[in-house]
């Protein structure tokens, strides 16, 4: 691992400074992926800037009736939080499917959202990767690729998103505060993440250096029975193959309003946009269910080794969203 300096920030301004001074810093969370992947020397910092001290580790009301969620509040804080259980079901559920409780008692909300993908020729320095590497080249596309994207990839990089948190702030509308040198900032989750396009080495809208500060969920009221549901190779702790994040709210069998979200299925948590268009105003029913996972899936773009998340995701959202109808019918 290459000598680096370690520097706690003891306020906000304090972090974006230290962070502004030196292009070659990054800011650490709880470490649980960005110390991984300077062992492995995919991370090479000069400098260490420790955020965790941060008064950041609030959760709390906004006045519109949403939450303001801290950017330091660690993975298991949030999934506790009896207003985020109360309020948004689905956050709590997709925040406990992800690692283990060791991981999420050091894990933050701004590293989940800024973790890197898990991508194995990303993580081994001695392959080409374009999003390590602009120009080498994506082994994955002739490669391993069981676990690469089916949607909204391009032929530079097919790697997914791993995050599970981030599925159910999709669905959500969550919005991310962040801080520079020039002051603060906000972009909603649906823009946060780039395009892949030919430059998969830029992953966020994010300014250079920006610390984020928290994140800000809208009031969603049919968000209070909302779910989370993840695929994953084993029952112990494991990235998805594939995941839905669904809230539904309906009335006299109609959908009132739906909402969709996918993971692992795209370099972003994926708002299934297409599939909500088709469910809302429509009968709650099993059919009209798979047809809107069709719509959203028609796009998918799939390799010999991931073709199987098609049918996957498209089960998966017909059982999410079947449950949901039963449970507002009762
Ligand atoms: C074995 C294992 C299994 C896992 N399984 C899952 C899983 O199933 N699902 C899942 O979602 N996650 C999983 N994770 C990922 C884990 O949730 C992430 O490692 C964690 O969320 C990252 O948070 P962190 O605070 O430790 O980030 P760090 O490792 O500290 O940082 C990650 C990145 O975010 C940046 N960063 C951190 N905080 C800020 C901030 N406030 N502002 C700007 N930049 C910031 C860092 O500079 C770095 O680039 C797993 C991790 C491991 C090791
Ligand atoms: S899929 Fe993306 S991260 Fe993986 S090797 Fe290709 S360019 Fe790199």
């Amino acid at each position: 691992m290459r000598e680096f300096d370690y520097r706690r920030a003891e306020d906000v301004p304090g972090a974006v400074a230290l962070l502004d001074a030196d292009p070659d810093a990054r800011y650490l969370g709880g470490g649980t992926n960005l110390v991984d992947l300077m062992k492995t020397g995919v991370e090479r910092p000069a400098r260490l800037v420790d955020v965790r001290q941060l008064p950041l580790d609030q959760i709390e009301s906004t006045d519109d009736g949403g939450l303001s969620i801290g950017a330091t509040v660690t993975n298991s804080d949030l999934a506790a939080h009896p207003e985020v259980r109360r309020r948004y079901p689905a956050l709590s559920q997709a925040v406990l499917a992800g690692a283990s409780g060791q991981l999420r008692n050091m894990a933050t909300v701004g590293g989940n959202l800024l973790q890197r993908t898990r991508c194995g020729y990303f993580a081994d320095v001695t392959k080409p990767c374009n999003k390590r590497l602009p120009g080498s080249g994506c082994p994955a596309v002739e490669g391993e690729h069981h676990n690469h994207a089916v949607l909204g990839a391009s032929e530079h990089c097919i790697a997914v998103h791993p995050s599970d948190m981030g599925v159910a702030l999709t669905a959500f509308d969550a919005v991310v505060s962040y801080r520079t040198a020039d002051g603060a900032g906000e972009v909603p989750l649906a823009d946060f993440y780039l395009p892949v396009g030919d430059t998969p080495h830029r992953e966020t809208a994010l300014p250079p250096g920006a610390l984020i500060t928290g994140v800000t969920l809208p009031p969603v009221p049919s968000a209070s029975r909302s779910r989370y549901r993840k695929v994953r190779e084993r029952a112990s702790y494991a990235f998805a193959i594939g995941s839905v994040a669904a809230a539904l709210d309906v009335s006299d069998g109609v959908v009132r309003e739906a909402r969709l979200a996918f993971g692992a299925v795209a370099s972003r948590p994926w708002r299934a946009y297409a599939a909500e268009h088709v469910l809302n105003g429509a009968p709650a029913s099993a059919d009209r269910f798979a047809a809107a996972a069709d719509a959203e899936l028609a796009g998918a773009r799939t390799l010999p080794g991931n073709a199987y998340k098609v049918t996957l995701m498209r089960n998966l959202a017909v059982a999410v969203l079947s449950e949901l109808a039963e449970e507002t019918a009762r």
